[in-house]
């Protein structure tokens, strides 16, 4: 099983998780049905902030949107 990336940050609006710092400073670029989301992406890069997945380990699944991580607080 491989472990996915844990995500660095996150939308407070939709929960798209992010890789990079740029969501951050920009905001949330997901299209949704009505236009980018624009919600404000927060730092989410402590061990913490994340759970892995227990349907699949890490290694993505739909229960954690191909994630592999949960968010531990919203
Ligand atoms: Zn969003
Ligand atoms: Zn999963």
């Amino acid at each position: 099983m491989t472990e996915k990336k844990q995500p660095i940050a996150r939308c407070l609006t939709c929960g798209t998780p992010y890789y990079s710092l740029a969501p951050v400073i920009d905001g949330c670029v997901t299209q949704t049905v009505s236009g980018r989301c624009d919600g404000e992406v927060v730092i989410r890069w402590n061990n913490d902030d994340w759970i892995i997945c227990p349907h699949c380990d890490g290694s993505g699944c739909p229960h954690c949107d191909d994630i592999g991580w949960l968010p531990a607080r919203p």
